[in-house]
């Protein structure tokens, strides 16, 4: 299993939400299986709002957990 701490990427406020609540900042584990390993992001900074409870991550985030996909593909072509 690897941890990755995703703590850095929580600089930036997530604004409102389209049903007019304001997100809420807080800090979530996601895992992710890749390439037969879990992987395990700790600390991953996600907005949830809480009147209708949507959730979302900052751009960053989704691009560091493609970038990992792509990385273990690009490990499984070799
Ligand atoms: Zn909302």
């Amino acid at each position: 299993m690897v941890r990755q701490p995703m703590a850095d990427y929580a600089r930036r406020d997530y604004g409102r939400c389209p049903c007019s609540g304001v997100y809420d900042n807080r800090f979530v584990e996601v895992r992710l299986t890749i390439g037969g390993k879990v992987v395990v992001l700790t600390d991953v900074p996600q907005g949830a709002c809480p009147v209708c409870g949507s959730r979302v991550y900052k751009a960053e985030v989704l691009e560091r957990i493609e970038s990992l996909m792509k990385g273990a593909k690009v490990k499984k072509a070799l």
